[in-house]
């Protein structure tokens, strides 16, 4: 199965695709985590992109495409993928559905109060990338990784200034595939408010 997670930033993608990887028996492609990734490494790569991450900006098209269409020629694409995160442009879009055709494209819907209140309490694991949320999702001990003990980290695009920026990039450039996807019957809206378990049996439902 070949899907794509859509919705604005703090919808709750990252976290519905780790159930989702698991039970679908296929990997998640997150272009933030490859990102990030080349950040940690200082790849070329990582180097270009770092500053556009920080301030909660696009890549631009060019890079990120050639990006995932490397990651989906990989032998474990070969049954399926989660994109998380990608697209964000209709020239994205167009450019995936050059690479492969998609089974569907699940609408992660929700308010803009709710993705803030998400947004700025997330917590990451820098090792493994696992998430937490202060509040919604806490830590066994508070700031540290459950399973490794280290430091759990704020990403410097989830502090305000740049949250608001992402949100409004989101509007401009990510919320016209709404409308690019429902076009290509491709679109399945899911209620994101609810809590974790239910968003997925949401999914799961949708994609049936
Ligand atoms: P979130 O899930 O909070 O929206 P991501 O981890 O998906 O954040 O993305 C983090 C950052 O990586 C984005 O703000 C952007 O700078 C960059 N990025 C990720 N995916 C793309 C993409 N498809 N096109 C351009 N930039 C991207
Ligand atoms: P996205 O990948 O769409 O940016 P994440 O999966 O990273 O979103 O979730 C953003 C934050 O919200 C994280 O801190 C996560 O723990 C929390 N979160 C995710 N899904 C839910 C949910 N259904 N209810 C409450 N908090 C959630």
């Amino acid at each position: 199965m070949k899907i794509v997670l859509l919705g604005p930033p703090g919808a709750g993608k990252g976290t519905i695709a780790v159930k989702a990887k698991e039970f679908y028996a296929i990997p998640h492609i997150s272009t933030g985590d490859l990102f990030r990734n080349n950040i940690k490494n200082e790849t070329e790569l990582g180097k270009k992109v770092k500053t556009i991450l920080a301030e909660g900006g696009l890549v631009p098209d060019s890079v990120t495409i050639e990006m995932v269409k490397n990651r989906i020629a990989e032998p474990d694409c070969k049954n399926g993928f989660i994109l998380d995160g990608f697209p964000r442009t209709i020239a994205q879009a167009d450019a995936l559905a050059e690479m492969t055709e998609l089974d569907a494209v699940v609408n992660f819907v929700i308010e803009k109060d709710d993705v803030i209140k998400r947004l700025s309490g997330r917590r990451m694991c820098p090792s493994t990338g696992r998430l937490y949320h202060i509040i919604f999702n806490p830590p066994k001990v508070e700031g540290k990784d459950d399973e490794t003990g280290e430091d759990l980290i704020q990403r410097d695009d989830d502090k305000p200034q740049a949250i608001s920026h992402r949100l409004e990039v989101y509007v401009e450039q990510t919320q016209p595939l709404i409308d690019y996807y429902r076009g290509k019957k491709l679109l399945k809206d899911i209620d994101a408010s609810k809590a974790p378990a239910e968003v997925f049996e949401n999914m799961k439902e949708a994609l049936k």
